[in-house]
């Protein structure tokens, strides 16, 4: 029943308690309006958002210019299904495609889709283009992968939660270490590997970055053995990590190279969703080239919402408002500033044990075991204090602000959290 009062926090909690399915663990704060950096409670209770919806909202929460695209097309048409052409998914086609310097697009809804999307992509390909014997081909992925939670995703994680009493398991996946590039090689010398699936940053297994070469080297590898090199950058694209892709590394365009991501590395396929909306909507996109894309042919893949035109036109300004807004340079010139401040607590604290990440994909390792509560103590403090963010693996802390913010409110959330931690002193 809803009552006509003003909602409360303990109600708002209840609600969810008795009629939602129990499959999060939110932290508790009942969350009701947002924009750029900060979101509001029920109470009316300010707090910087240091987790921007897994890095969906990198453009800030209720961006103008994306909030106003939504309400446009809205109002006009916003679904069509695919069994006719609609007036804005060829543009949109066309805009992402150059954006990202690929030849094709196939646009989905959620994150899982895409990742299933690019799997079935690149299974077609290894049969009808490399000639693997039917059935055979295996996907390379990384131990520790986050990718989704449909169940052949799960199928190739480790984390005991998203797989237990799940299975039967789908087959054709083989797990090796992460950032090691003779696992790598000796995964490759079988001839039935159609590719490599990868995060370029872990973002779900705490933050966990790879050499600034890793992914150059992978790509190469890759490409010597006829296997498709496949980045999973739902999380760690679009400006998130200072540069439009991660797996553009340190280049040397400090993040300006918005249509060249050839000048590091270039994945034969390319996964994205999240802050393709930049948090409207629920937009993803699998990218690569037409020697690839082509395999995929009518009937064979899709989705009544993928390319639909309200998510055509909310994607086509997310884009822009990244570009427009430098905010690759942005998450680049904070998140090295970011790091040197929380470097700073490993000195003053023994609570803070290692600080890791690129742009602002960021997290400290707190000094406690991941089966203590003191990560998820911490980040209740810091709401307290007004600031959300969420533990990851128990003991690991990841803050990840909208890339709209500046340099002063920055240093206001250092100060934030440096007090909050201090307050945890052992
Ligand atoms: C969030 C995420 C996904 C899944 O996206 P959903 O929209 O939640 O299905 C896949 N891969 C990575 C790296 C992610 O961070």
């Amino acid at each position: 029943m809803q009552d006509t009062q003003l909602s409360t926090t303990e109600h708002n909690i209840e609600l969810e308690e008795k009629y939602g399915a129990h499959n999060y663990h939110p932290l508790p704060v009942v969350l009701d309006r947002g924009e750029g950096v900060y979101v509001w409670d029920v109470e009316g209770k300010k707090y910087f958002d240091f987790l921007s919806a897994y890095s969906a909202v990198n453009q800030g929460h209720c961006h103008p210019r994306i909030i106003n695209a939504l309400k446009s097309q809205a109002e006009k048409l916003t679904l069509t299904s695919r069994a006719f052409y609609n007036s804005r998914l060829g543009e949109y086609e066309e805009y992402i495609t150059n954006y990202f310097g690929f030849d094709k697009v196939l646009p989905m809804n959620s994150g899982a889709e895409a990742v299933e999307t690019a799997i079935k992509i690149a299974r077609k390909w290894g049969y009808e283009k490399k000639g693997i014997a039917a059935n055979e081909g295996v996907i390379i992925v990384a131990s520790d992968n986050f990718h989704g939670r449909t169940t052949t995703i799960i199928s190739f994680s480790n984390d005991a939660d998203a797989r237990a009493n799940f299975g039967p398991y789908t087959p054709g996946f083989q797990s090796i270490a992460y950032n090691d590039m003779s696992a790598l090689e000796t995964a490759l010398e079988n001839k039935n590997v159609i590719a490599f699936l990868v995060e370029p940053i872990q973002g779900e297994a705490g933050v966990n970055t790879p050499a600034d070469d890793y992914m150059r080297k992978v790509q190469a590898l890759c490409n010597s053995k006829n296997v498709l090199f496949m980045a999973d950058e739902i999380q760690t694209g679009i400006a998130r990590t200072g540069s439009l892709l991660a797996v553009c590394g340190n280049c040397t365009c400090q993040g300006h190279c918005e249509r060249q991501i050839a000048s590091y590395a270039t994945p034969d396929v390319l996964i994205l969703g999240k802050a393709l909306s930049g948090g409207a909507y629920p937009v993803s996109a699998v990218l690569a080239n037409d020697a690839i894309m082509e395999v995929i042919k009518p009937g064979q893949h899709g989705s009544t919402f993928g390319g639909n035109p309200l998510a055509a036109a909310i994607a086509m300004e997310a884009l822009e408002v990244v570009k427009d807004e430098n905010l690759a340079q942005n998450a680049r010139k904070l998140g090295k500033l970011f790091r040197a401040e929380m470097t700073k607590l490993i000195q003053e604290t023994n609570m803070v044990k290692m600080v890791r990440g690129r742009g602002l994909l960021n997290a400290i390792i707190i000094n406690d075991s991941p089966d203590s509560s003191t990560a998820w103590d911490i980040c209740v403090a810091l709401k307290d204090n007004g600031l959300l963010a969420k533990p990851t693996h128990g003991n690991i802390i990841r803050f990840a602000p909208p890339l709209v913010m500046t340099e002063v409110q920055l240093m206001e959330c250092v100060q934030i959290i440096r007090t909050t931690i201090l307050q945890f002193n052992k």
